[in-house]
């Protein structure tokens, strides 16, 4: 070995011995000290990383937390028993909230909204819609390819044989993928006590819908007739019924305006099922 590879050898040694000396003595000193809590919400979660918090980890929720970025209820895996856990160590209350659900709005499938073309690209409700508003004859309704399904971690959606896809009430943790998923907008959350839903929607005018579908709403305001439904619980805003939630004192009051709806547009749920389907 020439005595001047030798040295070159030596002077980049000493080189590289020096910067990592000077990179360990500057991790060490300008290392910021993580929260403990994080760590120890982290290890409470349930590890699953499935992002229904809105995180991409459970890490990064854990963070979220004690940055105060976002209250302690968002594990949805977790439920109740990490809520109460994330409480104990960030030292406050557990929030007390509703119980929230997914619902459908829409129940026009394929024997009800029949489609406008034959579609034969990527087989879900983002791709199709980007192709002139989607293959179904209604540019409001389910496109049913099931990007919702596919959306939810916790199996609480399936399509049905018509296209249209069905919350499983008791998987569903109201996490909202779904509703983040759905490119029409037609999947919305409510409080769990909500027994009715309006199934439609579309803000067309009655012939447009009724030219496209047989169970979407026409606006025809029957069901917000003060004669049907007491108190105004029920106002007409863009072509379509509002049920306002925050008046309803028993759902029974509703009764009359699903049973009489022309359209049946109105989805009930709950144990008052049976008789808002009676008629
Ligand atoms: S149905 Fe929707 S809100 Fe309910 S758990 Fe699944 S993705 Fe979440
Ligand atoms: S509700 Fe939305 S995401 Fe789900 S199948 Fe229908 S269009 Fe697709």
């Amino acid at each position: 070995m020439s005595a001047r590879l030798l040295i070159s050898l030596l002077t980049m040694g000493g080189l590289g011995l020096f910067l990592s000396t000077i990179l360990a003595i500057a991790n060490k000193k300008l290392k910021v000290k993580e929260d403990s809590r994080i760590k120890q919400i982290t290890s409470v979660l349930p590890g699953l990383n499935c992002a229904a918090c809105g995180y991409p980890s459970c890490h990064v929720y854990a963070e979220s937390v004690v940055q105060g970025k976002v209250g302690i209820g968002f594990c949805f895996v977790g439920g109740k028993t990490v809520q109460k856990n994330i409480a104990d160590i960030m030292k406050v209350q557990v929030e007390e909230q509703e119980r929230k659900l997914a619902c459908v709005r829409c129940q026009g499938g394929e024997r009800e909204c029949k489609k406008r073309f034959r579609y034969l690209g990527v087989r879900t409700c983002e791709a199709v819609n980007q192709l002139r508003g989607g293959d179904k004859s209604c540019v409001w309704g389910c496109l049913g390819y099931g990007d919702c399904v596919s959306a939810c971690p916790f199996e609480a959606l399936e399509l049905n044989d018509n296209g249209i896809p069905v919350v499983i009430e008791e998987n569903c943790t109201a996490c909202g993928l779904c509703v983040k998923a759905c490119p029409r907008d037609i999947i919305s959350l409510i409080p769990f006590s909500q027994k009715v839903y309006l199934g439609c929607v579309s803000e067309d005018k009655a012939k447009a819908v009724k030219e496209v579908c047989t169970v979407g709403c026409f606006a025809c305001t029957l069901c917000a007739n003060p004669k049907i439904t007491p108190g105004g619980l029920i106002v007409m805003e863009n072509n379509l019924p509002k049920i306002l939630v925050e008046r309803i004192k028993d759902w029974k009051d509703l009764n009359q305006s699903v049973a009489r709806c022309p359209a049946k547009c109105y989805v009930t749920r709950g144990e008052d099922k049976g008789e808002h389907n009676e008629n």
